[in-house]
This record gives structure tokens, sequence and C-alpha cells, in this order.
């Protein structure tokens, strides 16, 4: 069991032992996922980067990451496999010899 696996399985020993899976459907873990990102987000609104509270900072990673993983257990899906997949999307969409130190977008690389 990969450690994604073993964090998304006590998750949903923390979800089940709570009987909340009936609250856990895809379309309100996207929602959780969202405002748990616009928490992030908070925490750096209205001032520099180097002042965000690193301590909070992880709480709300860690949100993120918890809905993330749940949403993805969801549709039973391998959280592994499916960034591994997604790296070699952005690879063949962003070669490096076109996207090496630009900040633009791939369909403006060409
Ligand atoms: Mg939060």
């Amino acid at each position: 069991m990969s450690d994604i696996q073993s964090i998304t399985a006590q998750l949903v020993l923390f979800r089940d032992e709570r009987d909340w899976a009936q609250f856990h459907n895809p379309k309100d873990l996207a929602l959780a996922l969202s405002i748990e990102a616009a928490e992030l987000l908070e925490l750096f609104l209205w001032k520099n980067a180097e002042d965000a509270d690193t301590d909070k900072l992880k709480d709300e990673l860690a949100d993120v990451f918890s809905f993330a993983f749940l949403l993805a257990e969801k549709y039973q899906l391998d959280v592994q496999q499916i960034i591994q997949e997604k790296i070699l999307k952005n690879a063949d969409k962003y070669p490096v010899d076109l996207a090496r130190g630009t900040a633009k977008k791939y369909d403006e690389l060409y």
C-alpha cells in the first residue's frame, strides 16, 4: 500500500466512524475541495507571501489534500497514477526547449 493509499484509508476510516459517507457525494467533495483551497488563499490575502501563517497553511493544505484524496477515492482513482499521467501530458504540452524559463501558457509557446 502506498503512502497515499494509507492516508486515504485513514480519511475513509475517519469518515466512516462518523457516518459521514452519506454527505460525501462527488459534488459536495468538489465544493469542499474548492472551499478549502479558498481558505488557503485567504492566508495570503492582503499580505506578502512570506507573512502567511505557516501553521495555518499546513492545516489548509492538509484540508485540500484530504478532500482531493477523498474525491479520488469516490471514483476509485489511483492518485499516484493519475498524477504521473498528468505529468506526462504536461511534458507533451510544455516541451523543455520551448517552456524553459517562461511562464507562457502552452498555447502561446508555438
Ligand atoms: Mg480548512
